[in-house]
């Protein structure tokens, strides 16, 4: 018997999220993996949280290079399974983000030991329309810090958006992007260490990419 493709198999999107995610989660069966191709696809439609809604932000060594202050969002459509921050899934979880929070976020990010930022989720790029404007004040009052973000949106659709869709917006201030969906049959301990939660997710240069317009690799400090 001939299976008969979904139809979300014949859209350009599917194919390019099945060629990464066959090429990073070669221990994910092919069932599962068609799941994650086609919530990857999916993840086009997912909307921007209206909500921006915090749980907590604080100085990090196991988020970045360095030393870092985190901010972590609310909203994710991506479900994956074991998430660990199923709770940050929810819109609305947390507390609103105000001015306060906006303050003490730039006072830690004002210590000179401090190397940058890291949006952790939920998925920071469902509140994209709420971190661009704090990301372009980072880059305005220290653009000698670095900005990172998970996401679990895969960067090659990221970059197929349209430049006025603000995740495609977001990524312009974006230094490194950690990419991917997390995948448990790919979940590696000896990874936890270069900030990852599975081996399939890559620490994305975006400016580099941007730059070169070919997928470039963030080159990793030692990590001994
Ligand atoms: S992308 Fe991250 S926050 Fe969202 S469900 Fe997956 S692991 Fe959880």
């Amino acid at each position: 018997m001939k299976l008969i493709p979904h139809p979300i198999e014949n859209k350009p999107e599917y194919k390019v999220s099945w060629d990464v995610y066959s090429r990073l989660a070669p221990n994910t069966p092919y069932i599962r993996r068609q799941a994650i191709a086609r919530r990857s696809v999916s993840s086009l439609l997912f909307q921007q949280s209206k909500e921006f809604n915090t749980t907590k932000s604080e100085l990090t060594t196991i988020e970045g290079d360095g030393l870092r202050v985190n901010l972590f969002v609310s909203k994710c459509q991506f479900r994956c399974t074991n998430c660990f921050n199923e709770l940050s899934q929810q819109e609305g979880y947390g507390e609103p983000f105000t001015d306060k929070h906006e303050e003490d976020l730039f006072e830690k990010l004002s210590l000179p030991f401090v190397d940058g930022i890291t949006f952790v989720g939920g998925e920071p790029f469902q509140n994209a329309n709420h971190l661009i404007p704090i990301a372009k004040r980072i880059k305005a009052e220290h653009p000698e810090k670095t900005i990172w973000s998970y996401t679990g949106y895969i960067v090659e659709l990221l970059l197929m958006l349209d430049d006025n869709d603000p995740r495609r917006a977001f990524l312009d201030y974006i230094d490194v992007l950690i990419d991917g969906q997390f995948i448990d049959e790919e979940r590696d301990e000896s990874d936890l260490k270069v900030y990852r939660g599975s081996s399939n997710q890559r620490l994305i240069d975006v400016q580099k990419t941007l730059e070169t317009k070919n997928i470039r690799l963030h080159e990793m400090e030692s990590y001994e």
